[in-house]
Formats: C-alpha cells, sequence, structure tokens
C-alpha cells in the first residue's frame, strides 16, 4: 500500500471535529515528504533532535507535534517552534516548557498525559496528580504554557473491550475538568487518543485527535519507536 491509499483510507474514518496526527518517528524525510504532497500538514514524533533536524528539512508549514516522553534537558531543541506537546507527564517538565516558551517570549499549547492503560508501563499523571497539578501554586504566576486538553495511551492488547474501557475512562475524566473551574491557562478543548491499532475505537469514544503511524507509513523499521 502507499502513503496516498493509506492516507484515504484512514481519512475515510475520521470525522471532521477530529484531527490526524501523522506520527512519522523513524521515517526519512522522503517519506514524510510523500505525505505533505498527500496534503498532510501536522506530524508527531518522540525524539527532540530527531523533530528538530526534520523540521530544519522540511516545509514550514509543517505543524509538528511532540508526542513521546520528552526529557526536560531535551525542550530547548523543540521550543522555537513545536506546535503542540501531547506528552506533558511531570510537573517538572511542565515548568521547564513553561521557562523556555518565556525566553522564546512565545506561548507553547501543550496536553497533560494521563496513565489509563491498566498495564504500567506507560508515563502520565494518574487523575489525583493532575487535581493536585490544578491546584498547584504554578498557576499563580503568568505562565508561558497552555493546557489544551489530555492525551492518553490504552493498553497495548487485542481486547477492544478492555481498550474502550480505558478511553472512555479518559473521556470521562476530560468531561469532569472541564466542568470543573480551571487556571486562566487550562482549557479542555482537545483529547488525543487513539493510534493506529485502536483510532476508530478512540474516535467513537470521543477522541478529537488521533495519532496513527503504522497504518499510514507501514511498520516502522528500528525498534525506538
Ligand atoms: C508511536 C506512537 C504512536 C503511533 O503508533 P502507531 O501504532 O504506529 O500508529 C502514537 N502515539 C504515541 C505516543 C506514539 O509513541
Amino acid at each position: 500500500m502507499s502513503i496516498k491509499k493509506n492516507l484515504d483510507e484512514i481519512r475515510k474514518h475520521i470525522p471532521a471535529a477530529c484531527t490526524l496526527i501523522a506520527v512519522s518517528k523513524t521515517q526519512p524525510v522522503e517519506r514524510i515528504r510523500e505525505a505533505y504532497d498527500c496534503g498532510q500538514r501536522i506530524f508527531g514524533e518522540n525524539r527532540a533532535q530527531e523533530m528538530s533536524a526534520k523540521f530544519e528539512a522540511l516545509p514550514k508549514d509543517i505543524a509538528w507535534h511532540m508526542i513521546g516522553h520528552l526529557q526536560t534537558n531535551k525542550v530547548k531543541y523543540i521550543a522555537p517552534f513545536v506546535t503542540l506537546i501531547h506528552s506533558i507527564d511531570s510537573i517538572k517538565l511542565l515548568e521547564e516548557v513553561d521557562r523556555q516558551a518565556a525566553k522564546l517570549q512565545r506561548t507553547i499549547p501543550c496536553l497533560l498525559q494521563v496513565h489509563i492503560a491498566e498495564e504500567d508501563t506507560k508515563f502520565g499523571f494518574s487523575p489525583d496528580e493532575l487535581s493536585t497539578l490544578m491546584a498547584s501554586s504554578f498557576w499563580q504566576r503568568p505562565v508561558k504554557v497552555a493546557v489544551k486538553g489530555l492525551m492518553g495511551m490504552a493498553t497495548f492488547t487485542n481486547d477492544d473491550q478492555q481498550v474502550r474501557r480505558e478511553f472512555k475512562a479518559l473521556k470521562t475524566l476530560f468531561d469532569k475538568l472541564r466542568a470543573t473551574s480551571l487556571p486562566p491557562a487550562v482549557e479542555m478543548e482537545t483529547l488525543s487518543m487513539g493510534m493506529s491499532g485502536d483510532y476508530r475505537v478512540a474516535i467513537e469514544e470521543g477522541s478529537t485527535m488521533v495519532r496513527v503511524g503504522t497504518a499510514i507509513f507501514g511498520a516502522r523499521k528500528t525498534a525506538h519507536g
């Protein structure tokens, strides 16, 4: 299957209210350009330096989303151009993104990653930690991060019912937070959930942003994704 055929097929299943992020981690720039030539303008990467190199090499109307675990010492590589960081998983990381954004006099949009998987290998805040973060003194001064919503990853399993249950839990949390009074820099408008294997279930459960790699580009050759 070609990238074009894959994209056409996936787009059929994505409603207008949901945004497709093409996950291009480990893919060479030529493959990304192929997707670009099919009209795709939003790409997701999980390594800061790789994303920065691709930003340099590719057209400037691409929106780059950081979707992978981000170390605080790598934030500086992407802060000047990143469009959305999906993977804020600690207050320490949020503080560093805020610091780098202030330096650049820009505001960086972020999502808070929530730990929803029943397996315990994924990063993210627990619902309790999220409540603690919302009540934190971090928000009491002007900040240069804009929290736009939540991101979550379901357990890697063939059990559709389990995946659905985890997405439902995240949507419930999202709606619950949206109904509470949030700090001025926080709003709940984006719910990033769903990958190649589960994006259709995620959309049924209320996803507004899906992150799809393998179903667009084929299987990744290297292990680091
Ligand atoms: C790699 C990755 C994806 C895409 O995974 P596929 O199964 O290839 O679609 C989505 N989200 C995150 C956080 C990832 O690391």
